[in-house]
């Protein structure tokens, strides 16, 4: 029998790929450069093993009239066209909850960076090489601890945020649209409209998936309703947030600081205005980004994606293989 054709859009370690090619014929993208069209590749294909950054557009899904399954390494996956996939039958998998708690560690990193000066502290003594005497008066940052912290969408990663908040004495109010009286009780976090959430945060963090209501969720008019400040953390997907008003929140004061993990486009463009400013710190996308998380994550996305290909149930699946059409 032949072999299954897969194609994996970014390297993922070779003992995940060997497992993989015992049951299919691998090509695997290795270079940084923008994905060639998947037609080109190994055709007919039968599964597709993506990260979320690259759109698996209608198009994209109609050059590969033999595509059985889609395997997402990661949780979002707003970037496949699930209607689509939907409509052809074709299985969708991703691994939700397995990076919970590391892209919540992240998000600390990032607000206790912004907060206490991280980045300038490592400019001024390792770049700069200016620390040349104790100075009580530099870079001081904000008290992280007995603030107000607003987290907007709080699902399984907001969750974690949350427990990791009270750790620190934070006060913690959330936004969705479905209530948890259940976590307000577990963990002593209040329930607040974004309005509100947005004005009364120190920080606010953003933990909500892409969607048509979530794009630009955070935009001039919400930006404008935060404290100048407050600082805002976004580990969600970069449109969630639309990038030119925060480089002028940014910097016309309206706000003290950004971390972002995610940006639009992403990679963001080398001469985005936001990469100039000195209140943003800009990580690429490393959320997940530890040896533990990502081994587990690229062993769900492998089982996901050999289901998949055989008409299995997929253990982390959106979509199951030949879907009602
Ligand atoms: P989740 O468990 O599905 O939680 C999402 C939360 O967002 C839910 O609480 C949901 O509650 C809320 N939500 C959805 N639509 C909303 C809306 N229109 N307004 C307000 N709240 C809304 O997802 P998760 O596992 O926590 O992951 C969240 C997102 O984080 C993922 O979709 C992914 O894009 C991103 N992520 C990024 C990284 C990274 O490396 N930077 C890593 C992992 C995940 P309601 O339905 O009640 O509104």
């Amino acid at each position: 029998m032949s072999k299954f054709k897969v194609f994996i859009t970014r390297p993922i370690r070779e003992e995940i790929r060997a497992k993989i090619a015992e049951e299919c014929e691998v090509d695997m993208w290795h270079t940084s450069a923008i994905l060639p069209p998947i037609a080109e590749r190994i055709p007919p294909l039968d599964g597709l093993m993506t990260y979320g950054h690259e759109p698996v557009s209608p198009e994209m899904i109609a050059t590969a009239p033999n595509l059985k399954a889609i395997s997402v390494v990661g949780v979002g996956y707003d970037h496949v066209h699930v209607e689509t996939c939907r409509e052809r039958g074709i299985a969708v998998g991703h691994t939700p909850g397995v990076l919970s708690d590391t892209t919540a560690d992240m998000t600390m990193a990032l607000l206790l960076a912004a907060a206490r000066n991280i980045v300038p502290a490592y400019n001024h003594v390792q770049v700069a090489k200016e620390w040349h005497y104790y100075d009580p008066n530099i870079l001081w940052g904000t008290d992280v601890h007995h603030s107000t912290l607003g987290i907007v969408g709080m699902g399984r990663i907001g969750h974690a945020v949350a427990k990791r908040a009270r750790a620190f004495d934070m006060r913690v109010l959330y936004y969705k649209r479905e209530r948890r009286p259940d976590w307000e009780q577990e963990l002593g976090v209040e329930y607040a409209t974004l309005e509100n959430l947005l004005e009364t945060s120190d920080f606010v963090t953003l933990h909500v998936p892409l969607t048509e209501d979530t794009t630009h969720l955070i935009g001039k008019a919400e930006l404008a309703l935060m404290k100048k400040t407050a600082i805002l953390v976004n580990i969600a997907r970069g449109p969630v947030v639309d990038h030119y008003a925060l480089y002028d929140a940014l910097k016309q004061g309206q706000i003290a600081g950004a971390a972002v993990d995610v940006t639009e486009p992403e990679p963001i463009n080398t001469d985005h205005p936001l990469l100039d400013l000195d209140n943003v710190i800009v990580a690429p996308h490393l959320g997940s980004a530890t040896i533990q998380t990502r081994m587990k994550m690229m062993t769900m996305a492998m089982e996901n994606l050999l289901a998949g290909l055989k008409g299995e149930q997929l253990p982390y699946g959106v979509l199951q293989p030949n879907f009602p059409q």
